[in-house]
This record gives structure tokens, sequence and C-alpha cells, in this order.
């Protein structure tokens, strides 16, 4: 394969020993070693000469990263109020967290161009350029009209929502427009694909050709569904022999007996952590018998603290979770223990061993690889039970979970309940399905079938010689951009791309 280029918000530098906790490192830091290229994005520092500064290369194995810092106004804008104060809550089909403001889009634009600045001139013309996630949707325009003509993939991590909800975002048809300078779109879900495409037919008028080709501009599009995965071999050796380690056993000792119900997620909105606690609650309160007998433990790492909406959460969910220790524990029983900090992947994956219960409830989520490595940690002889929320995208592939509606708390109860009382044979039973869905794929498979996919699109694009590559910008921003006839894009591709 060409050499790959790997564009994200965050670059998982090697030196950090634990690396990020967040699906997007999980998911690219085994291709990129065992394929080799180039890692580009923000190092994840933050200071006043950043946007003097060149970049930064360091080489880890195969890896070449290529890091460049923030100042606190970017980091300010495009990372913690546009990408993650309106971006994300709006995809995660969660508007009334959105706080829009035109200051912050300017600087959004802004550093999706100095991305591009930054990378195009450290790219060869061979190189398959794959775009990550949300924050960069504006990337492959301003590549496009830097020349850039190599191959352009773009994958999106977290869900796509409604035409209807992304009509909400005011910039919402510009943006899509920019999006579809890349060659391929890859989505988690058949669900978000199809949301995407009828948003670009309604916001832009392109034109939908089977269901994963757009035609728009005189190109064409393809759309991709491509679920992210985990090694579960690997997380299955990690988590046992994790199990056997200090803090593993610290943890079981604590327990002195109970049933353990875990949750891992970082502390985000979109993870449904307030309706969890409240099911668990519930649970307690209409099953006395089981008081006294578990414990939850709620890992919720700290995330995105400069946003309003996390720090309202966080102090929401310590709230609930004084008073759900305060009102039903005992002097010598706490029933819920919350933890905000991280903690290494190899202690997690051994918790995730040692529980009876594998609470995953999001509100919605583009994929959630925590639920897939509960049921990797899983002993096979004696495996806890996954209780996963309907809207993760992982739902698809895990349905042999217990699926709860995360916005039910009694749901998320009765569930708790189900799982607690399961049998063995059908413990059994149910995580050999889910294992069996898992394991014979990896990130690493992941990867290269996006990449193999995203050559073979642009192999067929320069073969047919499409015209210009960049599509021109769309009306100024704020302007209402009428739906154009089908026919004004549906020009020379129609028959290029089969
Ligand atoms: P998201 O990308 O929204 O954070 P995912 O569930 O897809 O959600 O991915 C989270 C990843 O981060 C998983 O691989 C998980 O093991 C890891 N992770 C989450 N919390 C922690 C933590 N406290 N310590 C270490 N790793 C964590």
């Amino acid at each position: 394969m060409r050499r790959v280029v790997v564009v994200s918000n965050r670059v998982s530098l090697p030196e950090k020993k634990s690396g990020q906790a967040g699906g997007l490192a999980t998911a690219v830091a085994p291709l990129l070693q065992a394929e080799g290229g180039l890692w580009f994005g923000w190092s994840g520092k933050v200071h006043e000469e950043a946007e003097d500064q060149p970049l930064g290369f360091a080489q880890a194995g195969r890896v070449r990263y290529a890091t460049f810092d923030l100042s606190p106004a970017e980091h300010e804008g495009y990372y913690n109020n546009y990408a993650n104060g309106v971006l994300w809550p709006l995809l995660h089909s969660m508007p009334e967290l959105m706080r829009f403001s035109r200051a912050d889009l300017a600087v959004f634009e802004a550093v999706n161009a100095r991305f591009a600045d930054l990378l195009e001139p450290v790219l060869a013309p061979d190189d398959l350029v794959w775009v990550h996630d949300y924050h960069l949707f504006l990337l492959p325009r301003e590549l496009r009209e830097r020349g850039v003509e190599n191959p352009v993939g773009f994958f999106l991590h977290i869900p796509f929502p409604a035409p209807d909800i992304f009509a909400l975002l005011p910039n919402g048809a510009d943006l899509l427009e920019a999006v579809l300078s890349a060659d391929l779109i890859g989505f988690q879900t058949e669900a978000d694909l199809l949301n995407f495409a009828a948003a670009a037919e309604s916001l832009l008028g392109a034109r939908r050709r089977e269901t994963t080709r757009l035609l728009w501009a005189g190109r064409e599009i393809t759309l991709g569904v491509f679920p992210a995965e985990i090694d579960a071999r690997a997380f299955a050796e990690r988590a046992a022999a994790a199990a056997a380690t200090a803090p593993v056993e610290r943890l079981r000792r604590s327990l002195a007996g109970q049933s353990l119900i875990l949750g891992v997620d970082r502390l985000d909105p979109s993870k449904g952590l307030v309706q969890r606690l409240e099911g668990y609650r519930r649970f307690l309160e209409t099953s006395p018998a089981w008081q006294r007998r578990v414990t939850f433990l709620q890992i919720a790492p700290l995330s995105r603290e400069k946003v309003a909406s996390y720090q309202a959460l966080r102090r929401e969910l310590l709230m609930m979770a004084g008073q759900i220790d305060a009102e039903l524990g005992d002097p010598d029983w706490t029933p819920l223990r919350v933890l905000t900090r991280g903690e290494s992947r190899a202690t997690v994956a051994g918790y995730m061993r040692l529980a009876q219960v594998g609470l995953v409830t999001p509100l919605r989520d583009g994929m959630n690889l925590v639920a897939k490595e509960f049921v990797a940690a899983q002993d096979p002889d004696d495996p806890g039970v996954l209780v996963l929320s309907r809207f993760a995208g992982a739902a698809r592939q895990l349905e042999a979970a217990l699926l709860v509606n995360p916005t039910d708390p009694d749901s998320i109860a009765e569930a708790i309940g189900r799982a607690l009382a399961m049998d063995r044979r059908e413990r059994q039973r149910r995580w050999r399905v889910l294992w069996e869905g898992l394991v014979d794929r990896t990130p690493e498979e992941w990867g290269r079938d996006f990449l193999h996919t995203l050559e073979r699109v642009a192999a067929r694009r320069s073969g047919a010689e499409l015209g210009p590559l960049s599509g021109g910008r769309s009306a100024p921003f704020g302007a209402v951009r009428p739906a154009l006839a089908p026919g004004l894009f549906f020009s020379r591709s129609s028959n290029a791309v089969n």
C-alpha cells in the first residue's frame, strides 16, 4: 500500500504511556503501528506562541509523528467552543446543548485552514490521506484548494443525526460541501450514512446514486460503512493478565463477595450517565434484596473540562452520586463509587473481567468501543453480562447483549436485575454469540478496509478524469442555499465511477 497519512485533531504521541481515553486513538494507533505512516495533528499543547511555530517531528517504530501546538484562542474557539460545544452535541442529536457563535466558527475555519497549510508541504504525491472526525470537517476542501490531488478519505467516528436536526447547524450546508471534497466518506453505521446522504440531498441538492454514491458539483463521492473494531483477542489476554495485578486484586477484596456492576466512560453528556445513575437507584429501590450485595463502580474520567455542559454534568453527576450513597448506603456499604480520574487501560480491562454487569448506556454513540472491550474481557466460563444502549453503534453488532433504551431509567433498572439474576448457561450462550461477532476483526483490518476502498475509489476518479477537485465554496456564510436542480450536479460523472 502507499504511505498512509492519518490526520486527526489530536495525535497520540508515543511517549504518553497510557495513551488517551478515547475511541479514535484506540482505533487508529494499531493500524499505523502495523502499516507505518505519518500521523499528523495537534500535539495537545496550548500556548501563546503556538501560531508562529513550525511542525515538530518524532519517530517511534514505523510511525512518524508531525504535530503542532494551538494558541489559547484557537483551542477555545476551534476545539472547546465549536467542535465540542456545537458539533459534538448536534451530531449526537442533543441540539439543546449547542452553543453556536459565528466568532467560534471563524476560528474553527481558520484552524482547519492551518491544518491544511501545515500538512500540504509534507505530503508526497502518492500518499493516501485519511482525515478523522468532526474537528476536521472542512479539511478536505482546504486541501483541494491548495492543489492537493491525493486520494482523501474522511471517517466520522461519531453519529450523524437526522437531517432536520443537522439543519439546525447554521453553517451546515457549507460544512457538507467542504467534506464532499473527499473521495470517500466513512461512517460507523448504515443509519449514519443514510442520514448524511439525506442531509446532502436536502441541504445541498446533491443526488443519490444507489445507497453509497453521491453526485455533487460534477463529482461522485463514495460513502461507506466501516464499524470501528477492537483487537478482541489481545484485549482478552490483557484482561486475563490484569486480573491478577494488585489494583484489580484490591478491588476484588474491597467487594467482599458483592457483585460488581461497572461503567467506563469519559464524563460526557452523550454517555447517559445521569439516566444510568437514576436507573441504578431505581434498581436498588425496587430490588431491596440486592442491597448490600452489589457495588456499582463508575469510572468517568473528566473530559473537555472547559466546556460549560461538561462542567454542569460533572456537578449534577457528583451530586446524584452523593445522594445515592447518602440515602441508600449503610455505614459499612457504599452502593456507588464514582471516580473522575483515568486508569490505565490494562487496569480497566482487569476491572471489566471482574464485573458481573457492564453498563454501557450512551444516549447516542458512534460506536462505543467500551462495549466491545467489556465482551472481550470476560472469562468465557463465567462471563459477565453486557447491558447496552440501543443507540450505540455497537448495538448493531452486539444484539445478544441486554439492549435498553438509555433514556428510560426503569429499563436500565430492569436490565440490571435481569443481568444479575441470569443463570450461567444463558450468560455463556449470550457471551459466545457476542464474542464470535467480534473475534475475527481487528482495528488493522478496519483501517485497511477503509484505505483499500479509498485507493479503489480514487483510482476510478483519476481514471475518469473527473475535472477539478475543488468544488468551490458555497454561498457566503448564513445565506440560505436554494435546492438546486439535480441535473446541475450530474454531468460528466454519470458513467465514470462504477
Ligand atoms: P469515546 O470515543 O466517546 O470516548 P469509546 O467507548 O468509543 O468512547 O472509546 C473509549 C476508549 O477509551 C476505550 O478504548 C476505553 O477503553 C478507553 N477508556 C475510556 N475510559 C478510560 C479510562 N478511564 N482509562 C483508560 N482508558 C479509558
